[in-house]
């Protein structure tokens, strides 16, 4: 017998984990102003301080809507669906993003590819007619992925073959949040934004204190099992199996894709949290890290330096790596090698 979840229990699941910014502590400041857009498939709750906090909204909303239009894979009118059908753009968002894809795609053995959207698709992920799919429908899919479909020539173009797609939902929203915390530095205004599963603080609150952020139980994602405090303009991104998935015969399966066997990544990882100062960075790597598990995933942070993980697995235990470990506020958790 197969068990679709119910379209009500999955909205609910997106809207528990999109709400994501702690409540304000003690007194409102007064500069302060927070708003909730919905865009780039996902709720967007931003939350700014500063003189021009109004402005800057204003802004920002306008920057994310502009995003969703250039960037949805799904809709009609959008520069990435026009390069999926006439196969060239030279979008200079898609450009970017091809670039940062192919980048990470070669750091981790492959595991972020931009190029499962027709994969995706037959899983039922954007379609919502889940189930799963038998090893030859997915093996003739094959042709058609794989990152050196891309030819980028950047600040030129972007070319792909006839009969491959791409999806940046792995990385948009970390590009994202770094327009829009440019945005916020250039106008001298500091906030926080959780855009879906991806957090940008910028700059430093008000009154110094730091930036309070959750990593949240993804059995509950209304409760968090660890909070962090950040200081200054960083982005933690969260990749797990609670934000999307569908449930057949007791098993779960996440809209994150193995590029390997071109089906949901199925492991002992129930989600990965990657702080680091670029949000497009900290998106891409948290997608390619729910696809490595933890040992992967930690070998090659030991190896660049450049960002810090929270690693949640099935058995409850919470990962979290050295450099972290000293900006836990609250919650248990162990610390993985140095
Ligand atoms: P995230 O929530 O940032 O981990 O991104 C997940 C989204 O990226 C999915 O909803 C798909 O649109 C897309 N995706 C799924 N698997 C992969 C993968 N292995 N590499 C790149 N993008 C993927
Ligand atoms: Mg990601």
């Amino acid at each position: 017998m197969k068990h679709r979840i119910l379209p009500i229990l999955l909205a609910l699941a997106l809207l528990l984990s999109a709400c994501n910014l702690l409540p304000e502590a003690g007194a409102k400041p007064r500069a302060v102003s927070e708003s909730s857009i919905w865009a780039m498939d996902t709720q967007m709750d931003l939350r700014l301080y500063g003189d021009a906090e109004g402005a800057c909204m204003q802004r920002l909303t306008a920057l994310l809507n502009e995003l969703d239009h250039t960037l949805s894979a799904t809709a009609e009118d959008s520069d990435l669906t026009a390069l999926n059908r006439s196969g060239w753009t030279d979008n200079p968002h898609i450009l970017r993003l091809a670039e940062e894809a192919l980048a990470v795609s070669e750091e981790t053995g492959g595991a972020l590819d931009v190029t499962l959207l027709p994969v995706s698709r037959a899983w039922g992920f954007s379609t919502g007619s889940y189930g799963v799919v038998p090893a030859a429908e997915l093996e003739a899919l094959r042709d058609n992925v794989g990152m050196d479909k891309l030819t980028l020539q950047p600040g030129v173009g972007l070319s792909i073959p006839a009969g491959t797609a791409l999806d940046f939902g792995a990385l948009a929203k970390g590009y994202a949040a770094d327009l829009c915390r440019a945005e916020l530095e250039e106008a001298d205004c500091a906030g926080i934004l959780s855009l879906g599963g991806n957090i940008q603080t910028v700059g430093t609150k008000p009154d110094g204190s730091d930036w309070v952020i959750g990593v949240q139980d993804p059995d509950d994602p209304g409760h968090y099992l660890l909070t962090l405090g950040l200081t200054g303009s960083r982005a933690a991104v969260t990749s797990g199996d609670y934000q999307r998935y569908f449930m057949e015969d007791g098993v779960r399966y996440c809209h994150i894709i193995d590029p390997g066997t071109l089906a949901p990544v199925r492991g002992s990882l129930r989600a990965v949290t990657v702080i680091a100062d670029s949000g497009l960075r900290a998106d891409a790597l948290s997608t390619a890290l729910f696809v490595l598990g933890r040992e992967a995933g930690e070998a090659l942070r030991r190896s660049r330096g450049d960002f810090e993980t929270v690693w949640i697995e099935a058995d409850g235990r919470v990962w979290v790596s050295p450099g972290l470990a000293e900006r836990v506020l609250e919650g248990s958790y162990e610390v993985t090698q140095p």
